[in-house]
């Protein structure tokens, strides 16, 4: 599948707040956010308009494409799922872009950014469930196991990842083990233990759904 290849801090820079795309950069002095707080572009120091109705949701849109690294056929069949699941729409959708493989791997602390846990996936260092998997869009359920294939146990990045977010609580829903560098998922991520901005999935069901 299609990924967006451009420059990353450009997006947060565009939303206008960090989206920690960029894994330990994003912590430090270098952060674009910290440095250019503007708008990409010509008229990014301008004085912004005011958002409201379809300019808020479109922006909340955005805002969660970017941080789970999708495209937008991509996003809209996720929505398309969420919709037709039982349950609020929002969190379906939110809960079904934290399920993804590469997710799962940065929530597992095995890889410092979405995109370089999604590498990882793609590079073929991820198992799920006993079996090579490196598709990181592929969906994971409570009860399956994902861990570092064998031959990949000594990947300098995957080692570095892991000391790197070394304090970064592991999420409830994954029983995380960080040397046996696996983690089994024991149930669905709630709302309230996904990303750490602030976030409105409400509006994206308003933007698909007119
Ligand atoms: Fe966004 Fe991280 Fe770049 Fe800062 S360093 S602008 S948080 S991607």
């Amino acid at each position: 599948m299609a990924r967006y290849i451009g420059p990353v801090c450009r997006q947060c820079r565009r939303e206008g707040m960090k989206l920690y795309l960029k894994g330990e950069r994003c912590h430090s002095e270098k952060c674009a956010i910290e440095k250019r707080n503007f708008v990409p572009g010509q008229h990014g120091k301008d004085r912004k308009a005011k958002l409201v109705g379809y300019g808020l949701q479109l922006r909340e849109k955005q805002k969660v494409r970017r941080i789970y690294g999708v495209l937008e056929t991509q996003f809209r069949n996720a929505y398309e799922k969420a919709a037709q699941t039982k349950g609020i729409t929002g969190e379906n959708l939110m809960s079904g872009l934290e399920r993804r493989l590469d997710s799962v791997i940065y929530r597992m602390g095995f890889g410092t950014s979405r995109a370089q846990a999604r590498q990882i996936v793609r590079h073929g260092h991820a198992e799920l469930n006993g079996r090579k998997c490196n598709i990181p869009s592929a969906l994971v359920k409570v009860g399956d196991v994902v861990s570092v294939r064998e031959s990949s146990r000594n990947n300098p990045t995957i080692l570095a990842a892991r000391d790197a977010t070394a304090h970064a609580p592991a999420p409830n829903w994954i029983d995380v083990d960080r040397e046996g560098l696996k983690g089994r998922v024991q149930g669905l991520p709630k709302r309230d233990e996904l990303v750490q901005i602030q976030l409105n999935e409400q509006l994206i069901v308003e933007l698909y759904s007119k």
